[in-house]
């Protein structure tokens, strides 16, 4: 069962039109108990891909402020190995980054063969809020969805596995999220007042994301809109479609497994072989 819209590449779409909010039917507890099950067998599926070698993941996280980037990293990866994960968080660009080209800080970042790298925001946030704030002109960011959709094609000609989450919340849901968070003292420090600036250009950002998810979701790297409104949905849905993706590669993963543990197999038995032959004087 599927639980995100996947964005088919260029067939226009509204975000308004698609649903927040869990479908009805689906029964919290039942939820979380797929839920755990699911990123269970997504640590599982880590292991594999960290001991064969063969394939990277990379994991692309945007949404709005509170959509829940962090608790989704939390929550969707807690059974993968720290070892095989990497989390890079892209913020204000510095300086020196500025004086790149914008895919310079996030090209280094992408993951190595075997590795799971989450991208927490990304090089998205260039045609995001930089179009929103016009912190460079049109003619620069709109011709920036050919280079992102090369950069990744090179990613994934290389055996990277690239996988995009929109964390999709309604204004609604946001606004009660920064409200409660005035209310738990254990939670305020998260608070800016630059979230409520920024929920002021709420429209721009929508069409923003529109276009980028439009222009940018492809067959090798597809944009998901995960309904986000309740936490314990988003990290069902989530899970489900890193699993599904993933499960493609298991057969051949665990064959390269094959063949390692018996090469490993014969060389240890090679090496009592030798060990049991008396030394010759
Ligand atoms: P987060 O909201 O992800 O938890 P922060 O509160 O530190 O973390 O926000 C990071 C900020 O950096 C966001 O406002 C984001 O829009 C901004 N940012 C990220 N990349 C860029 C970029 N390329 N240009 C301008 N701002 C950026």
């Amino acid at each position: 069962m599927k639980y995100v819209h996947v964005v088919e590449p260029g067939k226009k779409f509204k975000l308004n039109k698609i649903s927040s909010e869990a479908p009805k039917g689906v029964v919290r507890e039942e939820a979380e108990a797929s839920f755990v099950a699911l990123a269970s067998e997504l640590g599982e599926i880590q292991e594999e891909l960290y001991a064969a070698g063969k394939h990277s993941v990379l994991i692309i996280l945007q949404g709005m402020d509170t959509s829940g980037k962090d608790g989704a990293i939390r929550n969707v990866l807690r059974e993968v190995s720290p070892q095989g994960l990497r989390v890079e968080s892209f913020k204000v660009p510095t300086e020196e980054e500025l004086a790149h080209d914008f895919l310079w800080r996030v090209h280094r970042h992408a993951p190595r063969k075997g590795m799971l790298t989450v991208f927490n925001r990304s090089h998205y946030e260039d045609v995001l809020v930089v179009r929103v704030h016009k912190l460079v002109g049109k003619k620069s960011w709109s011709r920036r969805y050919d280079q992102i959709n090369e950069f990744e094609e090179l990613l994934s000609e290389n055996g990277t596995i690239i996988l995009k989450f929109f964390l999709h919340i309604s204004k609604q849901e946001q606004e009660q999220r920064l409200l409660a968070r005035e209310q738990d003292m254990a939670k305020a420090w998260k608070l800016s007042a630059g979230d409520w600036q920024e929920r002021e250009h709420w429209d721009d950002y929508a069409e923003a994301y529109e276009d980028a998810l439009l222009n940018c979701s492809t067959d090798a790297a597809p944009w998901h809109v995960v309904p986000a409104d309740q936490k314990w949905f988003r990290n069902l849905a989530m899970t489900e479609a890193i699993v599904d993706r993933l499960q493609n590669y298991r057969k051949d993963w665990k064959k390269t497994l094959q063949r390692m543990s018996q090469e490993r197999l014969a060389e240890l038995a090679a090496f009592r072989e030798q060990a049991s032959q008396p030394s010759a004087v």
